[in-house]
């Protein structure tokens, strides 16, 4: 591991947009492994895989190359970004990302790109497991009902026809699956700073965490 930021938190609390922005401050790579589980669900879900057939899914994992360009996913030399969005990926992805045989192989993946890359990655895990040492840490949070709000108007502007007490649900659905999961679940790092972003709009959260890495990096603690 070379630089390395971990982002965790609930859906919908603004990991991946603050993520971006300072993975593009800093000059590191991002690297969204919601998105490597949301590729998975979509790849097995049109393939009939069910999340009970675990020997299905992992010949189907390990038959997928996934690599990232900017905030895209591709994979298999094709980018899945907008699909993986849907919300009938976001239903059923916390199924497949139960499954430890899944996990077991998309942890691995990931770590390898932080061997060899300076990252911010973020997810579930990645200041409890999957980045163990990173050198930052942050868990963002905010109400359910603000994180429902947030997706709620990030599916109209793309277009979509959504109704707000449903995504509301899926949030809460996707909390209760993603804390209670027997491996790996959500849960902050004790080394982790947590930001709530109820009342904070994107560029203070991204001040929030700037300012952080700023001082500990004038501090010395590391250079990248
Ligand atoms: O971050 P995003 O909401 O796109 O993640 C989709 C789902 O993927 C999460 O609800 C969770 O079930 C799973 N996930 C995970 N571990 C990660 C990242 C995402 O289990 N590191």
């Amino acid at each position: 591991m070379i630089f390395s930021v971990a982002i965790d938190g609930p859906a919908g609390a603004g990991k991946s947009t603050i993520a971006k922005i300072v993975g593009e401050k800093f000059n590191l790579m991002y690297i969204n492994t919601g998105a490597m589980y949301r590729a998975v669900t979509l790849k097995a879900m049109n393939a009939n895989i069910s999340e009970n057939n675990v020997d299905g899914l992992i010949k189907l994992v390990k038959s997928l190359e996934m690599h990232f360009e900017e905030d895209h996913i591709i994979v298999n030399n094709e980018d899945l970004t907008d699909m993986i969005n849907m919300p009938v990926i976001s239903n059923n992805v916390s199924k497949y990302a139960a499954v430890p045989e899944i996990r077991e192989i998309l942890v691995d993946l990931q770590q390898d790109i932080a061997k060899k890359y300076n990252v911010i990655m973020d997810g579930r895990d990645i200041g409890t497991v999957v980045l163990k040492d990173a050198l930052f840490k942050f868990y963002l949070t905010a109400s359910g009902e603000k994180r429902a709000q947030r997706r709620y108007e990030e599916l109209i502007a793309k277009g979509l026809q959504v109704d707000y007490n449903t995504i509301l649900n899926d949030i809460i659905k996707r909390d209760y699956s993603d804390t209670h999961r027997a491996v790996n679940p959500l849960t902050k790092a004790k080394d982790a700073i947590e930001i709530d972003s109820s009342n904070l709009d994107i560029d203070g959260v991204v001040q929030v965490i700037t300012l952080r890495m700023n001082s500990e990096i004038i501090n010395n603690k590391s250079s990248i």
